[in-house]
């Protein structure tokens, strides 16, 4: 492709709300534009990515044996309340109604759809097992879009669905998709981690997280300092004590508010209108409130004194009491200092208070969702954690660090096929459930995470198996000169090889062309400029380490590849 042709948008400026390095280089590189909040475009170069990506994933689900099917992305409700999920899912499900008032949602992942499917044609034993996968767009409505294509609310997603038909064979699917997995990563050029998940009622080991390693990562990773052990912290519970705010303005206090959706369900439960109380809700990692910031007064110390939480001190409670306070699965209770620090409302501002919630915090903004004129900042701090909170199995100590998840394998067991009657013949006739598993990789997010994980002051620093194009051939000539006449000659010698080439031929300064080439991040740069032409020479050089390379004109296409 010929540069002077090419869709490529590179901007000079950091653009002002991206607050990681990933989000403001795939803007400033021209990979991608936002529509909203949390919906991307992309533009030529990162689709190019993003098919790479896609293609890696394609190959190694297609070599473990799986079979590529394409599913709808609208889902009618009635499967959903099959499943129960239509209740439970929470906000994160875009639920809408069609012309006919019949409801629908948008597919945020498609294990009611593919159960929906399999049990309809899967008849016997002999069918089995069968791995289904797609790579699809997903709509997930997230509380907090952020940082680019890390978190959106419409992405990319590779999603898997085995079915066997007992335990035996369930696990081994499991396996061989864990193995896929770590094969997609190696590939992708990505330092990864597989660690334990938590797999809810499946218990065991069956549910794996592959966590690209890099220090923007919203999760957190305990890894044992002796043996290989390593597990995801993002359900992990934690308590927080809101520090008191030194200005003296009215005091509130934190109640929790189980099964509460919104402002208005808050409000109901505590039996106050909704203007009079509800500042901030905080929500847990799914997306459900647990707690309320409430302003206090004389009505709402009454509440307080109902509820549990004012009791205790939040620094003695024990995994039990938080798993009993917030719903979540614990896997760690630690106390931390939460500082809150409210930036509009001055009204909010108060005295020491509690709150409970299942979190993510290590020094990191929780997801503290904000009412329409309160900004808050809260972060935590999380003390050491021992093996005493978290237990590796070698009994050792254990180390933080930050992930991002691009991975995530979990064996089902019957949880859908039970509630879906997905179910088959045995050998003797007999009807039996499947056993299912499910397997996502995050496709758009891994071009995030590479990118976290590869760049400099420079800009993008592609691993070449994702790179959008393997090599920039840059000419320095000008329009009609023997520089750019040859130029384009190698061009299309490489391009007839089958290398995958962007030929810079515009008609602007080298500066220019070398800083956009660094930007974007090809793993390759190829400059021919008047001097080297005389020499019957191109300069090669290598992006990562910019280590640069003479190499002769004739037969540069031959060593090339
Ligand atoms: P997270 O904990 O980051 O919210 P998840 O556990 O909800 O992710 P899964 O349901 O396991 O996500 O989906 C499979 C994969 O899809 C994830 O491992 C992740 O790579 C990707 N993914 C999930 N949510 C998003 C999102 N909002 N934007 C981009 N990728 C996502
Ligand atoms: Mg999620
Ligand atoms: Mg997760
Ligand atoms: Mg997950």
């Amino acid at each position: 492709m010929r540069l002077s042709r090419f869709y490529l948008p590179t901007l000079k400026e950091v653009p002002a709300d991206a607050e990681v390095v990933s989000h403001k280089l795939l803007l400033r590189a021209g990979l991608i534009r936002q529509l909203t909040s949390g919906i991307y475009t992309y533009l030529p170069m990162g689709l190019r990515a993003l098919n790479k990506v896609a293609d890696i994933v394609r190959q190694e689900m297609d070599r473990a044996g799986a079979q590529e099917i394409l599913m709808p992305m609208v889902q009618p409700a009635e499967l959903w309340k099959e499943t129960g999920r239509w209740e439970f899912y929470g906000k994160e499900l875009l639920r809408f109604k069609d012309r006919k008032d019949s409801d629908y949602c948008l597919g945020p992942t498609h294990e009611e759809v593919v159960t929906n499917l399999v049990r309809g044609e899967v008849r016997s034993y002999r069918q089995l097992p069968l791995n289904l996968y797609q790579i699809q767009t997903k709509f997930r409505d997230e509380i907090r879009p952020r940082f680019g294509l890390m978190r959106g609310r419409e992405f990319v997603m590779k999603d898997a669905y085995s079915f066997d038909r007992d335990e035996e064979g369930a696990n081994k699917s499991y396996w061989s998709m864990y193995q896929a997995y770590a094969q997609i990563f190696r590939r992708l050029g990505l330092k990864f981690k597989a660690v334990e998940a938590d797999s809810g009622a499946i218990g065991g080991s069956f549910s794996h997280e592959f966590m690209v390693l890099a220090a923007t990562g919203e999760d957190t990773i305990a890894t044992c300092q002796e043996c290989e052990w390593a597990a995801n912290l993002e359900k992990a519970a934690v308590i927080c004590k809101v520090l008191p705010c030194t200005d003296n303005c009215s005091p509130f206090t934190v109640v929790d508010t189980p099964g509460a959706h919104t402002v208005e369900d808050v409000a109901k439960l505590l039996g106050v209108t909704t203007r009079k109380v509800i500042k901030t809700l905080l929500f847990d990692v799914d997306g459900q409130p647990v707690a309320a910031l409430v302003r206090g007064d004389h009505e709402l110390n009454e509440i307080k004194l109902k509820n549990h939480l004012h009791a205790t001190d939040v620094r003695l409670a024990s995994p039990e009491q938080v798993r009993e306070w917030t719903g979540a699965p614990v896997g760690f209770a630690g106390p931390v200092d939460l500082k809150v620090r409210i930036l509009a409302d001055q009204d909010l501002c108060g005295d020491t208070g509690y709150v409970a919630g299942a979190n993510q915090a290590d020094k990191h903004l929780l997801n503290v969702s904000l009412s329409r004129d309160v900004e808050v900042e809260a972060y935590a701090d999380l003390r050491t954690i021992t093996h005493e909170d978290v237990c590796p199995r070698c009994g050792k100590g254990v180390s933080l660090t930050r992930g991002i998840e691009v991975g995530h394998v979990f064996k089902l067991g019957y949880k859908y096929s039970k509630a879906m009657h997905a179910t088959f013949l045995d050998e003797n006739g007999k009807d039996q459930t499947m056993v299912m598993g499910c397997y996502g990789i995050g496709v758009s997010r891994i071009i995030a995470s590479a990118i976290e994980q590869n760049h400099d002051d420079g800009g993008i620093i592609f691993p070449p198996s994702i790179a959008p194009y393997e090599a920039a051939l840059i000419s320095l000539g000008k329009s009609g000169d023997a520089v750019n006449a040859k130029a384009a000659e190698l061009y299309e010698s490489l391009r007839a090889e089958g290398i995958e080439v962007l030929f810079d031929d515009r008609e602007e300064r080298p500066g220019v062309k070398f800083k956009d080439a660094d930007l974007v991040g090809y793993p390759m740069q190829i400059v021919l400029g008047g001097k080297g032409l005389e020499r019957g020479v191109v300069e090669a050089k290598d992006r990562r380490t910019g280590e640069k390379a003479e190499l002769p004109l004739e037969d540069f296409t031959k060593a090339f590849k």
